[in-house]
């Protein structure tokens, strides 16, 4: 899947498209979001790979923890 343009990611949550930098990952639910709708816990001072792994504004409301299904 390489095309010469470069394809923004897209928000499975509102549907933005956006940049890889611009969001992430939902390590709980695993969905592409943008970084509206992805909350990444960064903390000063910390790095990126000791950072909490980023959750979705949904799993963090409803406090799902683990790897679902
Ligand atoms: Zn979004
Ligand atoms: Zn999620």
């Amino acid at each position: 899947m390489s095309g010469r343009e470069v394809v923004p990611f897209k928000c499975e949550e509102c549907g933005a498209e956006f940049a890889e930098t611009a969001g992430g990952i939902c390590h709980s639910c695993g969905r592409v979001l943008c970084r509206k709708h992805l909350i990444i816990p960064l903390l000063k001072g910390t790095r990126l790979r000791d950072a909490p792994a980023p959750l979705c504004t949904t799993c963090q409301r409803t406090g799902v923890k683990g790897e679902g299904a």
